[in-house]
């Protein structure tokens, strides 16, 4: 997954760029820029190459998400439907806006199950936010349909997926909204940073204005622009952006070389029998920054994790016990522990919700390992842990 394994002389030279000019802000000081716009022609890389009307770059993966709910028209009262199998960021930004998450099981895809989202649709349901986790997608179709049938938004967290596809179609492109994060260890790296994706130009603009300030970015002088509408500052840094810049052309060949690894452990695992995968629903559209697969019993999964361990192969993530990833271990949500009063609806919502509700999830999760694919390895070194996991999950098994 993580780029920041082929940084190299390319992101360098953007880089170089902007330190030559000194000008480390996206917006303004036109004279001294030298012309380096980089993250302007970042966000046209990226509708380039991801096939997509409007790109906004964002501080991080978790304002780009804070950003399209805001332009989305999320807030108080409103619901937002979220899988219970996700990075802390999905609750994280629903709570800034105001609403509630509403976390609900995930399915054998390791995403948000479409009949239980549409179980948990009320009143106050605004928004769907499937999270596309560890490099595959979730049931695209069938939630669109339910959001269509029910007039809710579809906002696509891909900030795990960058690249992956659906029928053909980029990851993040197909809601009303998508999300990218560039941190430092997704499939193409800013260091920091995050992007908004969408075909709909008011959603845009009104995301190129939200992330600053709400500045209406009209004429040239920024201390004179308008500001329709409260905003923040979310705004990426130029050095930030030229990272990026280097990243994106690297972005077939990372996705290449995943495919490639993945591939080669997915082989090796297939031969040992009581190991099955993780339902993708378009397999050609995997990013294959991860290979996910299944053991029979959480307690052989439990031991197969930390025979893996044991035997030197790190990479091999047991969600279902993780702090950051999984519903199980969010104490500070179950309780609303915040520095700061939440809203009152939110707060006696995150307090009385059922959150042993998930069997579903549990199940699933408790039999679920996730092998991160590098970049880094040769093909010997891949094909020998291929051959060294394979053996190390059989012995447990048999
Ligand atoms: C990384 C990540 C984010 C947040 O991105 P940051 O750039 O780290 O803020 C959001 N959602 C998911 C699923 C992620 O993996």
């Amino acid at each position: 997954m993580p780029g920041f394994e082929l940084f190299g002389a390319e992101e360098r030279k953007e880089v170089q760029d902007v330190l030559d000019s000194g000008v480390l802000m996206r917006y303004g000081f036109d004279g001294m820029r030298n012309g380096h716009w980089k993250a302007k022609e970042l966000e046209k890389a990226i509708t380039e190459t991801f096939g997509v009307n409007h790109a906004q770059l964002t501080s991080s993966g978790t304002t780009a998400l804070s950003t399209a709910m805001a332009v989305m028209g999320v807030g108080a009262g409103d619901e937002v439907i979220m899988p219970t199998f996700t990075f802390v960021a999905s609750f994280e930004a629903i709570i800034a806006a105001g609403a509630t998450p509403i976390l609900v099981d995930i399915d054998e895809t390791l995403c948000l199950d479409p009949k239980a989202v549409e179980a948990a649709i009320t009143p106050n349901t605004k928004m769907v936010m499937p999270v596309h986790m560890c490099g595959s997608m979730a049931q695209l179709d069938e939630l669109q349909a339910i959001c269509e049938k029910h007039d809710l938004l579809l906002l696509e967290d891909a900030c795990q997926a960058i690249g992956g596809s659906f029928h053909g179609k980029k990851l993040g492109t197909i809601g009303h909204a998508g999300t990218f994060s560039f941190d430092f260890v997704k499939t193409i790296t800013c260091g920091e940073g995050g992007v908004v994706l969408t075909n709909d130009e008011t959603l845009y603009t009104h995301a190129d204005h939200y992330s600053d300030h709400g500045h209406d970015h009209i004429g040239s002088d920024r201390g004179a622009e308008d500001h329709p509408f409260l905003g923040y500052n979310f705004r990426i840094s130029e050095l930030h952006a030229a990272v990026g810049l280097g990243q994106i052309k690297k972005l077939d060949q990372i996705l290449a070389i995943q495919k490639k690894h993945n591939a080669i452990i997915k082989a090796a695992l297939e031969q040992v029998e009581g190991v099955t995968f993780r339902r993708i629903p378009d397999p050609e559209g995997d990013n294959a920054s991860f290979l996910s697969f299944f053991l029979p019993t959480e307690d052989l999964t439990r031991k197969a994790h930390k025979a893996l361990l044991d035997n030197g192969l790190g990479g091999n993530f047991y969600w279902y016990d993780n702090n950051w990833h999984y519903i199980k271990k969010w104490s500070h949500l179950k309780d609303a522990t915040s520095l700061f009063p939440l809203n009152p609806t939110l707060a006696s919502a995150l307090k009385s919700y059922d959150y042993d509700q998930f069997t579903q999830s549990d199940a699933i999760m408790g039999r679920t390992i996730s092998s991160l694919i590098n970049l880094s390895w040769t093909e010997e070194q891949a094909t020998e842990r291929a051959e060294k996991m394979a053996a190390t999950i059989k012995s447990v098994l048999s």
